[in-house]
């Protein structure tokens, strides 16, 4: 059974349980509002589904809930912004404009966002460097969750990568945003939850069986997408969002981690691109709008991101459906 909650609920709720947690006004604010788009778009796994762990890490004290994000410029392009322990979503935002204004003055930017909790759907950053006319890139690494290529132990976190390239005539940016593992761990979770098999490839048993079993799974380790192919993607994001930017890799963060059953603290790394710095804007325009024509030429595709933007449309929003577990928990925590 569950509740249809309008997106100004999810995000009255969101504010609630987590100010009540210890979360200031901007700080809540600012992961309400990822929060919120994430069941807008139909991505429930990044959603009000999160909840409960921030709060958990808001009152064990490992997320300053009132944490001020800093900027320091590091090198012509290069951004250190240290979100002092707290949630993520507050941090990208203190991040975003500097690193806009570096991208369009230097032509390529990087802000490495450190000191950070859950990391989240990287859709969100990476669509707002492409709603400012630039290419995004995003990457960050999570606890130890996946074996390396040839293991059955986790090692690597399931470490998402995001791109964003923007379009022309008011279009949607082209984004994908995707695990390197084989399938994203909320998702394990919410099958588990459900009572849900998964399809084979998707991880192994604490033995180092191939499995079905969610809750197997969680036990034991996911796989990569790919086998080495996307094991060696979770190596680079490993490296570029944790050992380049001076933060814990996945398997560091995990041994650091309080275990208070909330996020790790752990790093991410944004990259921004001018295409007005790189050439001629509207040449790169019109290739990229040739090359979706004629991917979209052939029968069976779509572009990334097609499905969340289509939810995005919906026109009246039908809301979200929140399961009665979860909404008498977020309920509790909001204090009634
Ligand atoms: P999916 O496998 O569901 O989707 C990955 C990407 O592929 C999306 O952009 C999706 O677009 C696109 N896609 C899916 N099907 C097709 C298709 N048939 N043709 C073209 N494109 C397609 O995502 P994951 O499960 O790997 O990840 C889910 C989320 O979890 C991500 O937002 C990721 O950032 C997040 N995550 C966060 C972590 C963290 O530590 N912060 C760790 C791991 C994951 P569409 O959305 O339109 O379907």
């Amino acid at each position: 059974m569950s509740v249809t909650l309008t997106l100004d609920e999810v995000r009255d709720l969101a504010t609630r349980c987590l100010m009540a947690a210890g979360a200031d006004a901007a700080n809540a604010a600012a992961v309400a509002d990822t929060v919120t788009k994430a069941e807008r778009d139909g991505c429930t796994s990044h959603g009000l589904f999160r909840i409960p762990g921030f709060c958990l890490s808001l009152a064990s004290g490992k997320v300053d809930g009132a944490a001020e994000p800093t900027v320091e410029t590091l090198a012509p392009g290069v951004l250190r912004v240290d979100n002092r322990r707290g949630l993520a979503s507050r941090g990208l935002e203190v991040a975003m404009p500097p690193l806009i204004e570096a991208a369009r003055a230097q032509g390529i930017a990087a802000a490495a966002l450190v000191n950070s909790h859950h990391h989240s759907a990287l859709w969100p950053e990476v669509e707002m460097i492409a709603d400012a006319g630039l290419v995004g890139l995003a990457l960050t690494a999570s606890k130890s969750a996946v074996a390396p290529a040839g293991g059955t132990k986790p090692l690597f976190g399931t470490d998402p990568m995001a791109f964003a390239w923007p379009r022309p005539d008011g279009r949607p940016p082209l984004v994908f945003d995707q695990a390197s593992s084989a399938l994203a761990r909320g998702e394990i979770m919410i099958a588990e939850r459900d009572g849900h098999t998964l399809p084979e490839g998707i991880g192994v048993d604490s033995e180092g069986n191939p499995t079905t079993d969610p809750g197997a799974i969680l036990k034991g380790a996911q796989l990569a997408f790919g086998g080495y192919k996307g094991a060696a993607l979770a190596l680079m994001i490993e490296l570029l969002s944790g050992a380049l930017i001076g933060q814990p890799t996945g398997f560091e963060a995990t041994a650091q981690d309080n275990n208070d059953g909330g996020p790790v603290t752990n790093g991410e790394l944004l990259i921004a691109m001018d295409p007005a710095r790189f050439g001629d804007v509207d040449d790169a325009a019109a290739r990229g709008e040739a090359l979706f024509a004629e991917i979209l030429k052939q029968e069976g595709t779509r572009l990334p991101s097609d499905r969340r933007f289509q939810n995005r449309a919906r026109d009246p929003h039908p809301g979200t459906e929140v399961p009665d577990a979860l909404m008498e928990k977020l309920q509790g925590l909001a204090g009634g």
